[in-house]
């Protein structure tokens, strides 16, 4: 049985006095919700160090938003996955479409990050999906399975059990158009059967996430799918109310 997962990406958004109140909320509104969902947030790296002090002793998990291919070395600005996990960092965004997008992270990149996580522990959300032009042009499949299978080649069966995958089309993100539960389910489906090709057991225990405008309305229908095992939040996960009600969502369908 895969637990569900849902994890907040902040993005580049917050201070500390909003974090703070952020977090407090979140904990004290999410309670017994915990049980059926893990909940995970990454705030931007500069926060780190406060959210984990706030989460401390608390069931949320914290998530970075980004992590450098190598373990040390001249990379200004750049964070490495061993000084993540002295912040508490579990989980860490690799491939997110933004970076993609806007700092030219290829496959290859994407890949070689996920397999820095892996070696320090920390489960990477390694993120996939099509842009419109790629959906309108009937190529969203070929690409989210480039996307996947870039993992795949670079990392090793047993080292990915530790990994989650999140379905993001890109069209979806922060534009408050929403994947048909549908749509959402087939490539869920696919990336799936992609994992299965590589090992039975990855495809069985990998949790999928779907990301790309989830709110509070539509969060059920999406996670009633038998391929969707949570969600990556973005704009709805600064809204404490509306994070809340989407981990609890997800928490009341969850069967032990
Ligand atoms: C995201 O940034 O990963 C995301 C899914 O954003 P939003 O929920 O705002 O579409």
């Amino acid at each position: 049985m895969r637990r569900s997962l849902v994890a907040g990406n902040w993005k580049m958004h917050g201070s500390g006095v909003m974090i703070t109140g952020l977090l407090q909320r979140l904990v004290q509104g999410l309670g017994a919700a915990e049980d059926g969902v893990e909940v995970v947030v990454c705030p931007p790296a500069p926060y780190l160090s406060l959210s984990q002090d706030l989460l401390r002793h608390t069931g949320v998990q914290l998530g970075a938003q980004n992590v450098h291919a190598e373990a040390a070395g001249a990379y200004t600005g750049e964070v490495a996955a061993a000084m993540l996990v002295e912040f508490g960092v579990r989980f860490v965004i690799v491939g997110h479409s933004e970076r993609r997008r806007d700092a030219g992270e290829t496959d290859e990149q994407v890949a070689r990050k996920c397999a820095a996580a892996l070696k320090s522990g920390i489960s990477p959300i390694v993120c996939v999906g099509e842009t419109l032009e790629e959906r309108e042009a009937g190529n969203a499949d070929s690409v989210v399975a480039r996307q996947v299978n870039a993992i795949l080649q670079r990392c090793d069966d047993a080292a990915l059990l530790n990994s989650v995958f999140a379905y993001e089309p890109v069209w979806a993100i922060g534009t408050g158009i929403t994947a048909t539960p549908a749509q959402a389910q087939s490539m869920h489906g696919l990336i799936r059967s992609l994992l299965r090709e590589s090992s039975i057991d990855l495809a069985a225990r990998t949790r999928i996430l779907y990301g790309g405008s989830v709110s509070a309305e539509n969060a059920r229908a999406l996670f009633a799918q038998s391929d969707i095992d949570g969600g990556l939040v973005g704009g709805a996960s600064l809204r404490p109310e509306e994070f809340i009600t989407i981990c609890k969502s997800v928490s009341e369908q969850w069967k032990p």
